[in-house]
């Protein structure tokens, strides 16, 4: 890609008011949580330009962390030792679309198949969704039926979870 997303989106910050330029820098981190960074690219860059600064970012932390994964971690469940099993594609729908990073799997005597990296961008195990695009469609199925909340939520982001990839 010649055009590179992400440093287009960091020479934005400076236009977000003063008291979310904190939250917005802390998205560029290589720690940062993809409910953060999802929120902050989207706020910068819309579903276009913040999807393909998401899935760079992601890209780029599932290549760090596949690269030499170490051959036991602790587990990010228990806290117990793990041990590598192999490196495997996650994909989750987001509110930008699909997005998807590749990240070790260890394996935990206690909590069988654990990804440090799913527990550090905050993805929660066997979930379809992203936290955000979770979060806005929880949040209105409080209200309404949620298969409207999952329409409503596509409406806004113009993103297509399907009810099956959408639902818990
Ligand atoms: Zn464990």
């Amino acid at each position: 890609m010649d055009f590179n997303a992400i440093e287009h989106l960091k020479t934005l910050i400076c236009r977000l008011p003063g008291d979310e330029q904190m939250r917005a820098r802390s998205a560029f981190s290589p720690a940062a949580s993809l409910l953060v960074m999802e929120e902050v690219f989207w706020k910068l860059g819309g579903k276009m330009m913040g999807g393909d600064a998401l899935r760079q970012a992601l890209e780029e932390r599932g290549r760090v962390a596949s690269a030499q994964p170490p051959p036991t971690a602790k587990c990010p469940r228990c806290g117990k030792p793990s041990r590598f099993h192999r490196c495997r594609e996650r994909k989750l729908e987001s509110t930008v679309g699909q997005v998807s990073y590749r990240r070790p799997e260890y394996l935990c005597t206690r909590c069988k198949t654990v990804a440090p990296l799913d527990a550090e961008l905050g993805v929660k195990a066997g979930e379809k969704r992203s936290p955000r695009l979770a979060e806005a469609v929880d949040r209105l199925a409080k209200d309404i039926p949620y298969e409207d909340a999952v329409e409503e939520v596509q409406r806004w982001t113009g993103c297509r979870p399907s009810h099956s990839t959408a639902r818990r």
